[in-house]
């Protein structure tokens, strides 16, 4: 059994006493680790004063990018080993926005992958066609590119600990999410990838969340999805009460 995992992505939202404020609204009402893993993917300048708050507490902190090298010369970017040694757990990598915004490619986008897992973290990879790649017939080919890129050269055991996030970049932010059945056979077709790369074993513990305007209104439907995992939920993550909400739907 795949252990549901539900993270927030507040990408370049929110002030210091905001994030920390929502911690401490969320952080006793985390439902048990053996039934969920709950996750806020915030800013890099919050994660520090957010670890300490949420400590004892079921939360766990994810950084929302990192670069792909432990240390040095690099002015403004900031390390797998800084972001580890905080106490976080996850860190996103490869969104869309990240993709289109800073030119990011599947090669970089695997080395950062790489980098975390030698650094204790654990990568939610982040896959997904565009609204033209999909009328245009490409979903199969741009995903298979995007895992194929994201993953290479891991080993079997580090696919099965990371979590694949596949996000349609029509349906992120836009209030137009993918139907249920769209969402599943999208995730299924990405495990399917995963299978043909790694096989049965790691394509059945990989876990694999669907993203793109998932709210506490439809999460049910998507948790109910055999080949769904968990979401990626970007704008309904930023309230503490709609976050709780979408813990309790699971
Ligand atoms: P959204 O964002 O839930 O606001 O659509 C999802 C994401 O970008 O991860």
């Amino acid at each position: 059994m795949r252990k549901p995992i539900i993270a927030g992505n507040w990408k370049m939202n929110k002030t210091l006493s905001e994030a920390v404020a929502f911690v401490e609204e969320v952080k006793n009402n985390i439902p048990s680790t053996d039934k969920v893993d709950a996750a806020i993917g915030a800013p890099a300048l919050f994660l520090a004063p957010m670890v300490e708050a949420a400590k004892g507490s079921n939360l766990k902190l994810g950084a929302q990018n990192m670069y792909d090298k432990d240390s040095g010369a690099y002015t403004g970017e900031i390390s797998p080993a800084m972001i580890a040694d905080l106490g976080v757990t996850y860190v996103i990598l490869g969104h869309s926005e990240r993709r289109e915004y800073f030119g990011e490619s599947d090669a970089f986008i695997n080395s950062k992958t790489k980098k975390a897992f030698e650094h204790g973290l654990t990568p939610i990879v982040c896959v997904g066609e565009t609204l033209e790649e999909r009328e245009g017939d490409k979903f199969e080919e741009v995903i298979k590119t995007q895992v194929e890129g994201g993953l290479a050269d891991l080993s079997a055991d580090q696919v099965k600990q990371l979590v694949i996030a596949y996000e349609p970049v029509w349906a992120i932010g836009t209030g137009k999410s993918a139907d249920e059945a769209d969402a599943q056979s999208s995730c299924k077709y990405v495990r399917d990838v995963v299978k043909g790369l790694y096989g049965e074993d790691v394509a059945a513990a990989v876990r694999i969340q669907y993203g793109g305007s998932v709210k506490p209104e439809n999460i049910k439907e998507y948790m109910a999805q055999e080949d769904i995992d968990g979401a990626l939920v970007g704008g309904a993550s930023l309230e503490a009460a709609s976050f709780l909400k979408l813990l309790e739907a699971i």
